[in-house]
């Protein structure tokens, strides 16, 4: 299991972005822009939660901690 955070400031290309934070990622947004998801098995089921909880919004993975989720 490992921890996300999704970050809350918009993408400039309109996205949301996830990040696993018990792996880390030189890309991690600022602190006060990172909101806690909890703890999943995989980035496809944080994107899942997150898409969930912020239906209509464009959550994709990290390119650099969840490459396999990023697509848009
Ligand atoms: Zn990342």
């Amino acid at each position: 299991m490992a921890q996300f955070i999704i970050n809350k400031k918009q993408q400039a290309s309109g996205d949301y972005e996830i990040h696993n934070r018990t792996t880390g990622c030189a890309h991690l947004p600022e602190q006060e822009n990172q909101v806690n998801l909890g703890y999943y098995p995989g980035c496809k089921e944080a994107v899942e939660a997150a898409k969930s909880k912020w239906p209509g919004k464009v959550i994709i993975g990290c390119y650099y901690c969840a490459n396999s989720c990023h697509e848009s």
